[in-house]
């Protein structure tokens, strides 16, 4: 299981919901709820960069409720430019987390480089 590539297509959902080509789904359409999730959120990478379940410490919360509050409709998409402003926070979030995680693979590759020579 490659956790740069459910990230990378993370990325691609919340560029998708930015270009106005898609709507949020929550757990049915995030790439790694979709592994992770299973009710109890184990390993997920955005829980293991957050140190929280359930993607809080992330924006999503905020997109969530301003969704809810502010718009109360089944599709969570964009509707305001506070939607575009938080669907662009959790992209790029999410690429961070990329970033995060291709620097950590680095770091463990060049360690056992280390070792081997
Ligand atoms: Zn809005």
């Amino acid at each position: 299981m490659n956790k740069i590539k459910i990230m990378e297509a993370s990325v691609k959902k919340w560029n998708k919901i930015i270009a106005g080509e898609s709507a949020d789904g929550g757990v049915y359409d995030c790439p790694p709820c979709r592994i992770f999730y299973f009710l109890i959120c184990f390993g997920c990478p955005i829980a293991e960069y957050t140190g929280n379940k359930f993607c809080k410490g992330s924006p999503y919360p905020r997109w969530y409720w301003h969704q809810v509050e502010a718009h109360d409709k089944i599709r969570r998409k964009i509707y305001c430019p506070e939607c575009l402003k938080l669907a662009t926070e959790m992209r790029d979030f999410m690429i961070e987390i990329v970033e995060h995680l291709k620097a950590e693979k680095e770091k463990k590759e060049q360690e056992s480089d280390l070792k081997q020579s």
